[in-house]
C-alpha cells in the first residue's frame, strides 16, 4: 500500500510509517533478485566524469554537516573518496573490470572436488554503505575444465565491489562460476562481518553473518559435508 492511499491521517503520519519501514528494511538485507539493481544510463559517464559528480556532491555532504573544506586535512577528502569509488571500492559495477577467466583442459583427469578457502574480501553493504568484510569459501568440481586459482579470488573480489547485500553477492558469485566452468557443481559459502551491525544500529560487535550457495553435486549431503569439512 503506498502512503496516499489512506490509513494515516496527517502527511507526517504517513511520512513517520515510510521512515520506520525504510529502517527496519535496511537492517532486514532482504533479497529481491540476485542482479545487483542498476540504471540504463549506468554508463554514459565516464569514470573521469563520475569521479568529478561524486566529489562535488560528496563536498556537500561535508560542508551539510559543518566541516570547513578550507582545512588542509579536509580539502582533498572530496576528491579522495570519489576516486576510491569509482575506481576501487564500487569498481566491480563496471562490466568492463569484470576478471577475464581463462579456461584450461583438465589434463590431469582431476575429478574431485577443489577448494579454495579464505577468501579475504571487502564489500559495502548497500543500505548503509559502510563496510562488509570477511572470508569467501569457494569449490567446484570440473567439468572437464579448470580455472587458475587467483581467478577464483578475482572473481570473488570483482562482486564484492559494489554495494552489496551479502546474500546477493554470494549468489553473483556461485551464478558467474557455474558459467565460467561450464558447471551446475559449484558451492560457496561466506563469512562475514558488517560494520552496519557492528558499529551502529544494535552495535554488536561479534556476530557473523554466514550465507551460501550449493549448485548441482553440492546440493546432495555427501558432497556437501566433505566441502564443509575442509572449511
Ligand atoms: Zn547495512
Amino acid at each position: 500500500m503506498k502512503p496516499n492511499e489512506t490509513l494515516w491521517n496527517t502527511p507526517r503520519e504517513a511520512a513517520d510509517f515510510v521512515d520506520l519501514n525504510i529502517d527496519e528494511w535496511g537492517d532486514d538485507h532482504s533479497l529481491s533478485a540476485y542482479d545487483t539493481p542498476m540504471r540504463e544510463d549506468a554508463f554514459e559517464l565516464s569514470d573521469v566524469e563520475k569521479v568529478a559528480k561524486i566529489e562535488l556532491h560528496f563536498k556537500e555532504i561535508m560542508e551539510t554537516l559543518g566541516l570547513d573544506l578550507t582545512d588542509d586535512s579536509l580539502k582533498g577528502t572530496p576528491h579522495r573518496v570519489a576516486k576510491m569509488y569509482v575506481k576501487e571500492i564500487f569498481s566491480g559495477l563496471n562490466p568492463k573490470n569484470k576478471p577475464k577467466a581463462t579456461l584450461f583442459e583438465n589434463k590431469y583427469n582431476y575429478n574431485e572436488m577443489l577448494v579454495e578457502k579464505d577468501i579475504s574480501f571487502y564489500s559495502n553493504c548497500e543500505h548503509h554503505f559502510v563496510p562488509i568484510f570477511g572470508k569467501a569459501h569457494v569449490a567446484y568440481i570440473s567439468s572437464g575444465k579448470v580455472i587458475g586459482l587467483s581467478k577464483l579470488n578475482r572473481i570473488v573480489q570483482y562482486f564484492a565491489k559494489r554495494p552489496q547485500v551479502q546474500e546477493r553477492l554470494t549468489v553473483q558469485i556461485g551464478k558467474e562460476l557455474q558459467q565460467i566452468l561450464q558447471t551446475e557443481d559449484v558451492a560457496v559459502v561466506m563469512d562475514a562481518k558488517h560494520l552496519c551491525v557492528a558499529s551502529r544500529g544494535i552495535q554488536d560487535d561479534t556476530s557473523t553473518t554466514i550465507t551460501s550457495f550449493y549448485g548441482g553435486k553440492f546440493k546432495e549431503d555427501a558432497t556437501k559435508n566433505e566441502f564443509l569439512k575442509y572449511l
